[in-house]
């Protein structure tokens, strides 16, 4: 590509914090949240005007991940700042009962305009600075280990951060990248978790719904066996939301012209993905329409953006594996735990694989080590940019381990603060002791919480 050349120029330096996260999406908030709830100076960055991540942004609207399937019988895993935030949109009125996916495990809707309300008044109540409408570009670095200054795009024009401590939760790893983390991207060939771009649609008639996700992957195989509709992918998902009446699709699977998912660090592929996913929403909203119950919906809404599952994972002291979700793994350095399956999605379809039921415990520990990308000494990454495997990152990239992640890495980076130590070499006793103070279970010698 040809290049321009840019002059060098002074930046404003819009504030000097102690914890800086870049990204609000659940690991985000619960990053931001931790470390300023232990007394530090925080900001968070969000490109956007609202919180929530793919939550709200990408309209996926349904926490996975906050349960387990605790042999045969289902727990709320996921505590600490993720009850919290729940608690607000349930008091918002915008939280639905957990419902059961595949028969095996629980999720969680709630409504998109309570997570972001309960969000700002969950960060506002812990004092956290926002910084909203600020697209992280750079970074400045001291030298080869440290991070000096996070350079922001906003309205204004461009802005300097600084922060002793940096959380990257942008679930792209950009900010670790740009400071020269390694990472991997997808399937290490050439392909990642498909995106989708979700939908809602209003106006359906419930009592003629019924449970009408059960009989539509049989009424999809009808309609193309008949010729009436191609669909991008098996294992469609349409569930109600709070509000009955409303229903949320994840329905479509987009893939460039060679086939591959369509790569969310690409503008071209972006843009593509965003125009061929509504295109898509279009189609299956038609073949929707023919579905008892759905003649007099229509498409309520479309997400700001595509949702994008899987860009770059940023390599750390352990990359959780699958391995590690089916085997359940203990790690001596727990911070939270996954109790969400694999769910691949791969071209055409979703590949769901559950540890043992009943035989197993259901959920696999999070190592703290996972936070802790190599070669950098004042950065740390939580969510799904986190230190997996490809196959690792297709279960706990969901909500409830993001949380968890978020959660850790705050409370890790005020701990670390309070005792002048690089994050990785923070005594993870005392991490933990201190997120046991604060609700969260990490496995370990603890008690599964009772109740969903
Ligand atoms: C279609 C789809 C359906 C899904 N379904 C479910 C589901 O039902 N339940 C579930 O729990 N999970 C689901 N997931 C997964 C889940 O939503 C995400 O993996 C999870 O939100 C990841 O959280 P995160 O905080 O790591 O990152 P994200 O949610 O991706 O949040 C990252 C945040 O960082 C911001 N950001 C990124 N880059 C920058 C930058 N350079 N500058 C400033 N801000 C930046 C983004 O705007 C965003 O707000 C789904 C995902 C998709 C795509």
């Amino acid at each position: 590509m040809p290049t321009i050349e840019e002059p060098a120029r002074h930046v404003p330096l819009y504030g000097e914090y102690e914890v800086a996260v870049l990204g609000g999406g659940p690991a985000g908030i619960a990053a931001a949240v931790a470390a300023a709830r232990a007394g530090r100076r925080t900001l968070l960055i969000e490109r956007y005007g609202f919180l929530g991540g793919m939550g709200t942004a990408a309209g996926v609207t349904n926490f996975c991940g906050l349960h387990a399937n605790v042999y045969g019988q289902m727990h709320r895993v996921v505590q600490g700042i993720a009850s919290d935030l729940s608690a607000r949109i349930d008091r918002l009125g915008g939280l639905n009962a957990p419902h059961l996916i595949l028969g095996k495990i629980l999720a969680q809707a709630y409504d998109a305009a309570a997570y972001k309300i309960a969000a700002d008044d969950l960060l506002g109540t812990h004092r956290v600075d926002i910084l909203f409408h600020a697209l992280g570009a750079g970074v400045v670095m001291h030298d080869e280990k440290r991070i000096h200054a996070l350079m922001v795009e906003t309205k204004a024009g461009r802005r300097a951060i600084t922060a002793d401590i940096f959380i990257d939760c942008s679930g792209d790893g950009d900010l670790a990248a740009w400071a020269g983390a390694r990472y991997e991207v997808g399937d290490n060939e050439g392909s990642m978790l498909y995106p989708s771009m979700m939908f809602r649609l209003n106006g359906v008639d419930p009592s003629k719904a019924g449970e009408a996700w059960r009989t539509i992957p049989a009424l999809m195989e009808k309609a193309e066996a008949a010729g009436q509709h191609r669909f991008p992918r098996r294992a469609a998902i349409v569930r109600p939301q709070r509000s009955p009446i409303e229903w949320r699709v994840n329905f479509t699977q987009l893939a460039r012209a060679d086939g591959r998912a369509i790569n969310g660090l690409e503008p071209d592929d972006l843009t593509r993905g965003e125009l061929e996913g509504r295109r898509q929403a279009v189609d299956a909203f038609n073949f929707l329409r023919t579905v008892p119950g759905f003649e007099n919906s229509y498409i309520v809404d479309l997400p700001p953006q595509l949702g994008i599952r899987e860009t770059r994972r940023v390599i750390g002291g352990h990359m959780l594996s699958g391995a590690d979700v089916l085997g359940c793994a203990s790690f001596n350095d727990s911070i939270g735990v996954n109790g969400w399956p694999m769910e691949s999605h791969v071209a055409g379809d979703v590949i769901f694989k559950f540890p043992p039921i009943p035989q197993s415990r259901g959920f696999n520990e999070l190592p703290y080590r996972m936070l802790i990308p190599e070669g950098l000494d004042n950065l740390m990454v939580a969510g799904r940019c986190a230190s997996m495997t490809h196959d690792g990152q297709s279960a706990a990239r969901v909500s409830g381990a993001c949380f968890a992640m978020g959660e850790a890495a705050g409370t890790a980076a005020a701990l670390a603060l309070d005792g002048n130590a690089l994050p990785r070499e923070l005594a993870v006793g005392r991490l933990q002791t201190r997120l046991k103070e604060e609700g969260v279970f990490m496995g370990r010698d603890q008690t599964v919480p009772d109740g969903v």
